[in-house]
């Protein structure tokens, strides 16, 4: 059979962890890798961390898993919990991110067909976009690699540059029902929002009776420098969706919204067989435990300036490098070349974990409680990487 057991829908590499303890990750054979990519800003806490260990191996030995058609005490207080600490008023537990958009697009579907409007059902959404990997979602994005051998797709989205107002404004028809984006294009290129995109987007839905979407399953749980990333712009969506970081690991995601965006949400409407299991609850309940104190936030805030600080004064020490992007610890390196080629060279030569992302960015996404240390074995083996590098080498 000339098949390998694995869908080979990822282009698997020699990292092949089977241990990981804070920042660092160690294969079989005792290797040991920095791990500036976080599974791809997931385990914000590093890998296992105790308080999050101890929380979900208590909770699968009390109760793993119970049918949403019981009650489920643990997801109520988590719902409270993470009502208190934003925008939103209901919520509804998903297992990833992927769920959480479908389950935010649904909302926003939902929200005008019970105001009698079931013609406002195509949503704005921009360029280069990552929404996740379902027919919804890569229906939401223009990008080719995600929806090349899928199409036709369903035509639920009109895609838009991203922080053009004007084409906004232009686009806006009886069809539209309102905009869904991230607030910092995370695969796309780490391509923060305007200020003044994503404040003409909240007025332009205030004005227009539009639901304002956004995607936080990259940006969200801190990683920032906020607890979300809207709170920067002053601005306050309708609906979110967030995954990754919220579990620290455990694959648990969620779509917030307000409690006049949630009117067509009603029984019947949405499920989930594992959404919000006890399990997931736990490991949401222990990452917050620890990333919702505004000390912690804090910390992380400064810890971004100083990695930004020493990412930026090795820019100009190297041709390859052009500038620093993002925010928080959502960080991009823009190269003068192919950033899939160097990151596989940081990772095989350099023993450092990055993640290629679009427009020649490499992201650079550590836990959240690194110290000074990691930061400096990063910009080191980042500048040893980029002085050792041929522009040629295979991926
Ligand atoms: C990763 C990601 C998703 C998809 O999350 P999955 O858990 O892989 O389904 C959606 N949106 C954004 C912005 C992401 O970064």
């Amino acid at each position: 059979m000339a098949i390998s057991p694995l869908m080979p829908v990822y282009p698997r590499c020699e990292v092949a962890p089977v241990r990981g303890e804070g920042a660092y990750l160690f294969d079989a054979d005792g290797k040991k890798w920095l791990d500036f990519a976080s599974g791809i800003a997931v385990n914000l806490l590093g890998h296992g961390h105790p308080h999050l260990t101890k929380a979900i191996q208590q909770q699968a030995a009390t109760l793993m898993h119970t049918s949403n058609l019981y009650g489920s005490p643990q997801q109520l207080s988590v719902a409270e919990r993470l009502i208190a600490l934003t925008f939103a008023d209901t919520l509804f537990f998903t297992n990833s991110g992927a769920e959480a958009v479908e389950c935010a697009i649904k909302t926003a579907r939902a929200y005008h067909y019970a105001g009698g409007n079931p013609e406002k059902f195509r949503l704005i959404t921009f360029s280069n976009a990552f929404h996740g990997r379902t027919l919804a979602t890569i229906s939401a994005t223009d990008q080719e690699k995600l929806r090349k051998g899928f199409e036709p797709l369903p035509d639920w989205f009109k895609v838009l540059p991203y922080n053009d107002l004007e084409a906004v404004k232009a686009a806006l028809d009886p069809s539209i029902g309102g905009f869904l984006l991230e607030p910092v294009q995370g695969e796309g290129g780490i391509r923060p929002a305007t200020p003044e995109f994503l404040n003409g987007l909240r007025a332009l839905a205030d004005a227009h009776d539009l639901m304002l979407v956004l995607d936080e399953v990259q940006t969200g749980v801190g990683r920032t420098g906020t607890l979300f990333a809207h709170e920067q712009y002053g601005v306050t969506p309708d609906i979110m969706a967030i995954a990754k970081g919220i579990g620290g690991g455990f694959p648990v995601g969620a779509c917030l919204a307000t409690e006049k965006a949630a009117r067509g949400m009603v029984i019947g409407t949405h499920g989930s067989t594992y959404g919000g299991n006890p399990l997931a609850m736990a490991a949401i309940n222990a990452v917050l435990d620890i990333v919702a104190e505004p000390e912690f936030l804090a910390q992380t805030r400064q810890t971004s300036e100083r990695l930004r600080a020493a990412l930026q004064q090795m820019i100009p020490n190297h041709d390859l490098f052009q500038e620093v992007r993002g925010l928080g610890l959502l960080l991009g390196v823009k190269l003068n070349g192919d950033s899939r080629a160097f990151v596989a060279h940081a990772r095989s030569s350099h023993g450092l974990l990055t993640v290629a992302a679009g427009d020649n960015v490499v992201r650079i996404l550590p836990p959240l409680n690194i110290g000074e240390a990691h930061i400096r074995e990063c910009v080191d083996k980042l500048s040893a990487a980029a002085a050792s590098f041929q522009p040629a080498e295979a991926v």
